[in-house]
């Protein structure tokens, strides 16, 4: 609330009175839909799935939300006679686990969904990166945010980690933050940024209407934070990679990380490409680059990590640099199965990640946790290799440490955000029973999430986003998905990509 003087407040309650109106000064003071104080709720007879450093599990166990924050977790004939006044929900037959945490998104990518497939190297090129960035604006952005955030929301995500340009558009990011904001999802926003001139990759080369200096990329940031963070929501610095970027720059964004308490996130070792370029130019790969920079510290979250040696591995070990996993959007790009076995047995915290609707195409953090295991089986030619289990605690209270927030979020412990999701144990695909939790991970059906509160808010229920809507979202995406096709010149591509023969329907 803005300050002033009790005779100006009651000036503007008298004033507001004559009017039948609510003051300016009162309206500006409400909590917003998203921050409302939220009811005590007590959700009982579930399976409790609770990801704590025991890994308890109840058969049928209740969970307590207090304040945003979980109160108790227990057998349900634990419960006791709770006060009065406290709302109880009896969910027998559902499942209730931590809120799945996204490690690696690109939140305005939701309206590019499918654009790049297969699409050759020459299109890519000329149109399909730099035009559709410039084509993205921030109320375009805003749209795509809004479609990926009901998508990822409404399968049980709870907290995204996600990247977007803030060049050419230094209002991009505000679209997304609104979105980020709107949606009540918990989130870590990064601004990318990119610097780097050297025309000696093609992939790697920046036009120069998308570089910015590493001071502009500061201040940018600090006003991204001073306009949205908020107990959710966490505006992070981000040096997109380690070729597109001038060490001044990678350093930099670090700095301004350390200086504002924010994450720290970069794109690393992503392709084949991208390891030879790093040996060509700094005798080492990205990883050890990034070491030498001084930036692989206990903030910092690296995003894909497929090409490390031993070494490199070593040193995210040592920092505790955290790590997203994204096993389909590396596969979409052919660029390789990331060595997570290593990762983990070398201790580095690992969360998995979509990567954005454009390298992926869905949000679908389900079908993430199986190919994770999947491809790794593959990987080692070992069937044995990882568990649901392991895929499970990955996609919660993995994520958690990859984004430096364990005492946060992650698993159902009193004290930590009341972020959970409520899954329909009563599906075909989640059936029989008696092996739910391996059907969770490898029959993935993620329409069977029905609820999902963040910081003890519903904010879907019964598959329902309770605070986007879902036909608004639907016509917004298509209108701004139709203007970026056209500013970057896509729509005739799109048209004409496939061999089947398309008839015009004779409606008008
Ligand atoms: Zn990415």
């Amino acid at each position: 609330m803005p300050a002033m003087t009790r005779k100006q407040f009651l000036q503007a309650m008298a004033a507001s009175a004559a009017a039948g109106t609510l003051p300016a000064v009162l309206r500006a003071s409400q909590p917003d839909p998203g921050e409302t104080p939220t009811e005590e709720l007590i959700l009982t007879d579930a399976m409790v799935l609770t990801m704590d450093d025991t890994r308890r599990a109840f058969e049928s166990g209740f969970v307590w939300l207090r304040d945003g924050r979980v109160h108790r977790v227990g057998d349900s004939t634990q419960l006791g006679t709770p006060p009065a006044g406290v709302t109880i929900r009896s969910l027998a037959g559902r499942v209730i686990m931590p809120g799945l945490v996204n490690c690696h998104t690109h939140l305005s990518n939701g309206i590019l969904r499918g654009l790049y497939d297969e699409m050759p190297l020459e299109v890519w090129f000329s149109r399909g990166m730099w035009p559709v960035l410039d084509a993205l604006d921030a109320k375009a952005a805003n749209a795509g945010a809004e479609l990926a955030l009901l998508e990822l929301m409404a399968s049980g995500v709870t907290t995204i980690a996600g990247g977007d340009f803030g060049t050419p558009h230094a209002d991009l990011l505000d679209g997304v933050l609104e979105a980020a904001h709107d949606s009540g999802i918990r989130a870590i926003v990064s601004r990318i940024t990119v610097d780097s001139a050297d025309e000696t990759s093609p992939s790697q080369f920046i036009p120069a209407g998308y570089r910015e200096t590493p001071q502009r990329a500061v201040d940018e940031v600090r006003r991204l934070q001073r306009q949205h963070d908020s107990e959710r929501i966490t505006v992070a610095p981000e040096a997109l990679g380690v070729l597109r970027c001038t060490p001044e720059m990678v350093t930099a964004m670090h700095e301004v990380a350390v200086d504002s308490g924010a994450p720290y996130l970069m794109h690393a070792a992503s392709s084949p490409e991208e390891r030879t370029e790093a040996l060509r130019r700094f005798g080492h790969g990205p990883i050890s680059e990034l070491d030498r920079l001084g930036v692989l510290g206990p903030r910092t979250l690296l995003a894909h990590a497929v090409w490390l040696d031993d070494g490199e591995i070593g040193l995210l070990a040592d920092h505790g640099t955290g790590i997203s996993h994204n096993p389909v959007a590396n596969a979409y790009y052919a660029s390789g199965i990331a060595r997570l076995a290593e990762l983990l047995e070398a201790g580095v915290p690992v969360g998995l990640g979509t990567d954005g609707a454009s390298t992926n195409n869905g949000q679908n953090v389900w079908e993430t946790m199986k190919m994770a295991m999947l491809f790794q089986k593959q990987r080692l030619e070992r069937a044995s290799f990882g568990s649901a289990e392991l895929a499970l605690e990955l996609m919660t209270r993995g994520g958690a440490a990859a984004l430096h927030m364990p005492e946060r979020i992650g698993s159902l412990e009193p004290g930590k955000a009341a972020d959970l999701i409520v899954i329909d144990a009563r599906r075909a695909a989640l059936s029989p029973p008696q092996t739910l939790v391996s059907n969770l991970v490898y029959a993935n059906d993620r329409h069977a999430v029905r609820d999902v509160y963040i910081g003890g808010r519903p904010v879907v229920l019964d598959g329902e986003h309770q605070l986007l809507d879902r036909e608004r979202v639907l016509a917004r995406a298509q209108a701004a998905a139709q203007r970026v096709l056209a500013r970057a010149d896509l729509a005739d591509y799109l048209r004409q990509r496939g061999q089947w023969q398309w008839q015009r329907s004779a409606k008008p």
